[in-house]
Parts: structure tokens; sequence; C-alpha cells
């Protein structure tokens, strides 16, 4: 809660007048506990979850001519009904989510995520994005490398490889474990580098989008990732769950960087050359898919 009563004294002890979004800020939580507003990250979450698989399988139905391109694994076809049991089958697992990030609170607030006045400049959240993204994805990447043990990958991590060509919805779709294991990666950047409310609920939810592109199945040029460079995706991320339990390619979920320095991109780029190869061979100038590969090997 804000430790101000009126607008007045906030920009007293800030010693300026309020920004708009300070301003907006300060009338939208003066009387919130700092509890509810942390709680903020469920219906987040939840509405990314939803909305963002439902704005590709739109793509989808609406558009077929215009997304064809770009599906990366185009042979394969999931029904309307096949999506909402994925929703629904996730859903349940939100029965875990829900109460793991209700009792979370004590962490967040221990590592010292405020809510207060001033608000961070823009580029304070855009710094501190960066760094939190940097150090999800390597800290992600051998999080991801262990699960494919064989025992852990068996009784845990084959669950999220249900999936051998991802969907939105699926991208939460995952053993319990993994689910509260991951969380760990997302919540190191926050406590090595603590910020306010509004940069962590955004951290959130930029991830969560992010991860929900990966598994869309839909690598489409217009993506903002597409102006970053090295920089993984959907078509990356796809081919890690093409390739399937014996996957030891494309762990990183953000960059490309830590495959390439451990070699284990090593399978993706060899498909990719030969890909390139063929379509040269044939003079098509179709996209680059790993499902595409598929046909290559079967050659
Ligand atoms: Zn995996
Ligand atoms: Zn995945």
């Amino acid at each position: 809660m804000l430790p101000y009563v009126s607008l007045q004294e906030a920009q007293t002890a800030i010693g300026r007048p309020l920004t708009t979004a300070e301003t907006l800020w300060f009338n939208y939580t003066a009387n919130m506990s700092d509890y509810i507003i942390y709680c903020h990250n469920i219906p987040i979450m939840f509405l990314l979850d939803t909305l963002v698989p439902v704005f590709y399988l739109v793509m989808e139905h609406m558009f077929p001519t215009y997304v064809a391109p770009y599906k990366v694994q185009p042979k394969i076809k999931y029904s309307l009904n096949d999506h909402f049991k994925c929703y629904l089958l996730v859903a349940r697992g939100y029965l875990l989510v829900v109460p793991s990030l209700l009792v979370s609170y004590p962490t967040v607030k221990m590592i010292g995520i405020r809510t207060s006045l001033p608000l961070p400049s823009s580029t304070e959240i855009i710094l501190q994005l960066i760094v939190y993204f940097v150090i999800e994805d390597y800290t992600n990447y051998w999080f991801h490398r262990l699960f494919h043990v064989k025992w852990l990958y068996e009784n845990v991590h084959k669950v999220h490889h249900e999936y051998t060509a991802p969907i939105g919805f699926a991208t939460q779709h995952a053993h319990w474990v993994e689910t509260l294991v991951f969380g760990i990666p997302s919540i190191l950047g926050p406590a090595l580098v603590p910020g306010h409310m509004v940069t962590f609920l955004l951290w959130l939810a930029l991830r969560q989008t992010e991860a929900i592109e990966n598994h869309s199945g839909y690598d489409f040029p217009w993506t903002f990732r597409k102006y970053i460079p090295f920089t993984a995706g959907a078509d990356y991320h796809d081919y890690h769950h093409y390739v399937g339990g014996q996957s030891q390619s494309n762990f990183a979920p953000v960059f490309t960087y830590c495959d390439y320095i451990y070699g284990t991109d090593k399978g993706y780029r060899y498909r990719k050359r030969l890909l390139q190869n063929k379509q040269l061979k044939d003079g098509s100038n179709g996209g680059l898919s790993c499902a595409s590969t598929s046909d290559i090997k079967s050659e």
C-alpha cells in the first residue's frame, strides 16, 4: 500500500509533480495492499494463456491462405476440439499454478520488488527486462538440458513433449514438477536485480507471451522478436518438439547463443542447410520450417 494519503503528499515526498502514469498508479493502488497488487499476475497469466493462443487459432481459421506459408509443421492439423481439450488440460494445471503464485508473495517481498512511487523510467524498465531475459534464458537452458537426462525426461519432461507439433494452448502443458522448477529462472532475474512491481508484472507477461509464441506452431515474419538478433522463436523451439524424446537440440527459450556455444544446435543447423540446398536445387523459395526437413529425411 502506498505510504501517501493524497496526491499532494506523494508529490511533496517525491519533490516533483507526478507523471500521468504515476497519477494513474496512485489512483489505482492507493488503497490496495501489496499482496493484491502482486496477485494481478494471476488474471494477467490466465488472460494471456487464453487470448494469445486464441489469436493464433482465429488467424488459422479465418485467414488460412495467409498463414499457411508460416506454419512450421504444415502436415499436422489439429481440430478445434483438439485445441479445446488441450486448453482444458492446461486449465486443470492452474489448480497448482494459482496456489503456488498466491503463496510465493513472501519471496517477491523478500527480494525487494517495490510498489511505491516514483515509477521506474522507461530506460530502467527496458534495461531490467533485458537483464531478466538474459538471466532467464541462460538458466532455463541448463534446467531444460537437465530435464532431458533419461530419468527426468521419462518421469517429468515427457509430458511437455506430448505435443510433437506444439500449439499455443500447450505452452503450459507440463508435469507439475517442471512448472515449479521453471519458475526459478523467471524469478532469478528480478531477485538479482529487483525493480518495481510494474516491471515485474510486465516481465512475467512478456516472458509468457514469448513462450506462447514459441509454441504457436507459426513463424510469422512480423513478430517483434525478428528485430532482435540471436533470438530463437517458433521454428527454433518447434524443432525441439519435433525431434521429440531424443532431442538434444535447441534447449534455449529466448536466444540462440547458448545452443550455439555448447553445440546443441548442430542438428537444427544441419537440417536448415539441407533444406536450403534442396530449395536452391528445386528453385523453390518456401519457408525454412523444421517440419519441411522431414521431407528431406524421407528421401
Ligand atoms: Zn524439452
Ligand atoms: Zn516446449
